[in-house]
């Protein structure tokens, strides 16, 4: 089948594809400023990439290669990637250049598990990530500390930091200890359902952050763990928010005002707090997040930016994309609907999505140049698109691993005990976990 943008040994090295602006340049100087019709469509103009045809500015591109850029949830993609987490030398030097080819410096890489085994299956997720990260040491590394951005960008490698989409293998509030020494910088609350932390947004009912939700939260603040609320329902959301010491993330998620109804987007009461104490959300790239009909484009994406921007001030947006670099490909685009289809009806009827995962003009692996041009479209600053593509994220990570318990609210002052059944730690039952067995499952949305 045909799929020449999404396979990372197409897209990669193919010779000469990735023309940094530092070499257009130079082209075009060598040309005495004559019109060359590629890689250069004219000395303004640069035609970065054979494979996805769109022209860029130099200042898109200067962007993009001279900022930190973080994709705070990402599926890396791809089939060899897939391959990867059973056998690491199925991914060689190309498939790391293309992750870097994307333009993308940081990858939040997180899973979710399931069930009574839950905390088994982190264990073996977190050791599988850091054998394949020492063993393609050369190319990869993971983020552990503020020092490692900059380190990630000056040594040019893809930097992993790794995360969960729930916090169900936290038996314990120890646990949140045990992970963080396994390399976890990042963990999400809750996944789409109810769990003994909190409500997901596709649970029946929110009974908000529970009695050992918020011992999490404060365990989370005191260790230097990112508390993040992408998929938590709006109260969970409130309450996990107000709990937290720290600055909490929405990794990735959109905007409810822009999509109503949407349960994986975040209220303009949520994104207020979120902001006023420091947090930042990354907007998904996925069609069914943005918008609610046809047609969905880039510049919708862009209204997200913009309505967070005059909510709260766009130093609180990032990039969450939700998406492999390979989403928006035919064949993705037809393997991600397969597993929709098979998605239990309850969940299925929540996500809604049609036609394709990915959004126009958004969908394929360069799309942060997009971003970078749309964002000066739109008139934002170079200080501004460099907040968006990867630094509003690092502010708020660093911030969240100091020591600094900064903006909080007394974690327990608000609580009262038992007040609600469905906070009661005792309701939670194994039925509230899912599979009895347990499982692991990569890349969940
Ligand atoms: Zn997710």
């Amino acid at each position: 089948m045909e799929n020449t943008d999404a396979r990372p040994d197409a897209d990669s090295a193919s010779e000469g594809t990735v023309l940094s602006r530092r070499s257009a340049l130079k082209i075009c100087a060598a040309a005495g400023g004559l019109y060359l019709a590629t890689p250069m469509i004219n000395c303004g103009r640069f035609q970065a990439f054979a494979q996805v045809g769109a022209t860029y500015s130099a200042r898109a591109i200067d962007l993009v290669e001279g900022s930190l850029v973080i994709d705070m949830l990402t599926a890396l993609g791809g089939e060899r990637w897939e391959k990867m987490w059973d056998n690491a030398d199925a991914i060689g030097e190309s498939d790391f250049q293309w992750l870097k080819s994307s333009g993308i410096g940081v990858f939040h890489v997180a899973g979710t598990t399931f069930g009574s085994r839950a905390r088994e299956y982190a264990f073996k997720e977190f050791a599988r990530l850091n054998s394949l990260i020492l063993y393609k040491s050369a190319h990869v590394m993971r983020i552990d500390s503020a020092g490692d951005f900059e380190r990630v960008k000056r040594e040019g490698k893809a930097g992993f930091l790794l995360g969960m989409q729930n916090s169900v293998h936290f038996d314990k509030v120890e646990d949140v200890d045990t992970f963080w020494l396994l390399g976890q910088r990042v963990s999400q609350l809750t996944h789409n359902d109810r769990d003994r932390i909190g409500s997901g947004g596709m649970a029946w009912f929110d009974g908000g952050l529970t009695e050992f939700g918020l011992a999490v939260v404060e365990r989370m603040n005191k260790i230097g763990m990112t508390i993040d609320v992408a998929h938590c329902a709006d109260r969970t959301t409130l309450e996990a928010i107000e709990a937290s010491s720290k600055p909490v993330a929405v990794s990735h998620a959109n905007c409810r005002a822009l999509n109503p109804g949407y349960p994986r987007c975040k209220t303009d009461e949520a994104l207020r707090k979120m902001a006023a104490k420091g947090g930042v959300m990354g907007l998904t790239v996925l069609r069914a997040f943005v918008r609610g009909e046809e047609p969905t484009t880039i510049e919708h994406w862009l209204d997200h930016v913009d309505h967070v921007a005059k909510l709260v001030g766009v130093e609180h947006v990032g990039i969450g994309s939700d998406a492999g670099l390979a989403t928006g490909s035919p064949k993705e685009d037809m393997e991600a609907m397969k597993w929709y289809e098979g998605l239990p009806s309850n969940i299925k009827k929540f996500y809604r999505f049609r036609i394709k995962f990915g959004i126009d003009g958004l969908d394929h692996p360069k799309r942060v140049y997009d971003i970078a041009e749309g964002l000066i479209r739109r008139g934002y600053s170079d200080a501004d698109v460099r907040g968006v593509l990867g630094l509003n994220f690092k502010r708020m990570l660093e911030e969240t691993w100091s020591g600094r318990a900064s903006r909080g609210n007394p974690p327990s002052a608000h609580v009262e005990p038992n007040a609600n059944p469905a906070r009661s730690p005792s309701l939670y039952t194994a039925a509230d976990a899912g599979p009895s067995l347990g499982s692991f499952t990569r890349n969940e949305i």
